[in-house]
């Protein structure tokens, strides 16, 4: 039988609305056959979703999705097959943790400014000592009829330059892939297309990530356009990059990023499971 593979998604270890299991035996119902769970900065739910993957005949994949600073933007790194107890990747991740909680104060405040208050108890209860993100934010900011989408919240208030957003040093990319790599992983620079770099710079950043140890991209992501399937493929070429997958699924209630809805990876790209 082939194999399906989602690589890339989230559990209310950070900020998907499922438990990691739920997640496990949802991606098993699309028809899913490896998985890999890639919190952002928490190898938290891993137990719990290998447990259920054991239950339901599903291959789990460890992962992560690390916060890193190229230049002054911040990118993900999905970690695969890392080992969630290597100390240097703990000891990174403990402070990529602390950053997060500070983080969420700072955006706190910077709301109680303009006059919106309980952020940060709203965000610390639905969090429930999973990582606390800026997705947390925007649902408060959705509840509280500030603004009525997510992405709104992100326009409004959390993106780069709005009110609500608090400049984070995350872990430079050669070090956060470096975490990887140590940990027997393998390292990918997740959805490509979404930061706010020119192609020029994406190149840049590529050559960089390389030259620290990273081997994969991805190239098809839950919502990518057939057209940003080909250049970010072109990417994966020009570099000598593995291809990676993954439907970056975080809630049932955003069906365009379900786990598994996922094109498949152009021909002729080799694909980063070849690592495992
Ligand atoms: P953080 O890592 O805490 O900065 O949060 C990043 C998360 O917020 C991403 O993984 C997405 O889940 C979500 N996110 C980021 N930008 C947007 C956006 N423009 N619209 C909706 N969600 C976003
Ligand atoms: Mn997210
Ligand atoms: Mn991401
Ligand atoms: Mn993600």
């Amino acid at each position: 039988m082939a194999e399906r593979y989602d690589l890339h998604c989230h559990s209310t270890a950070s900020d998907g609305s499922l438990p990691p299991a739920a997640v496990v035996e949802r991606a098993s119902r699309q028809g899913v056959t490896v998985l890999a769970l890639t919190d952002h900065d928490s190898v938290a739910g891993l137990e719990e979703a290998s447990r259920a993957a054991s239950a339901c005949g599903m291959r789990l994949i460890n992962g992560i999705e690390l916060s890193a600073m190229y230049m002054n933007e911040c990118v993900h790194v999905v970690g695969l097959n890392i080992d969630p107890e290597h100390a240097p990747l703990r000891r990174g991740l403990d402070e990529q943790q602390r950053l997060r909680a500070e983080r969420a104060k700072t955006i706190s405040d910077k709301l109680e400014k303009r006059k919106i208050f309980g952020a940060y108890q709203a965000v610390m209860q639905a969090s429930a000592g999973g990582e606390i993100t800026r997705s947390h934010f925007a649902d408060f900011l959705v509840a509280g009829h500030y603004v009525s989408t997510q992405q709104e919240a992100f326009d409004r208030y959390l993106s780069k330059g709005k009110p609500g957003y608090a400049p984070t040093c995350w872990a430079g990319l050669s070090e956060a892939t470096a975490w990887i790599v140590g940990s027997g992983g393998v390292a990918v620079l997740a959805h490509p297309l979404r930061y706010r770099l020119s192609l020029k710079w994406l190149h840049g950043m590529l050559d960089a990530f390389k030259l620290a140890g990273g081997q994969g991209v991805e190239v098809v992501t839950g919502r990518a356009s057939d057209e940003e399937i080909r250049v970010s493929a072109q990417l994966a070429q020009k570099h000598g990059l593995y291809a990676s997958l993954g439907s970056d699924f975080h809630t049932p209630e955003q069906p365009w990023q379900e786990l598994g809805r996922l094109a498949e990876l152009p021909p002729g790209l080799p694909p980063v499971w070849r690592l495992f």
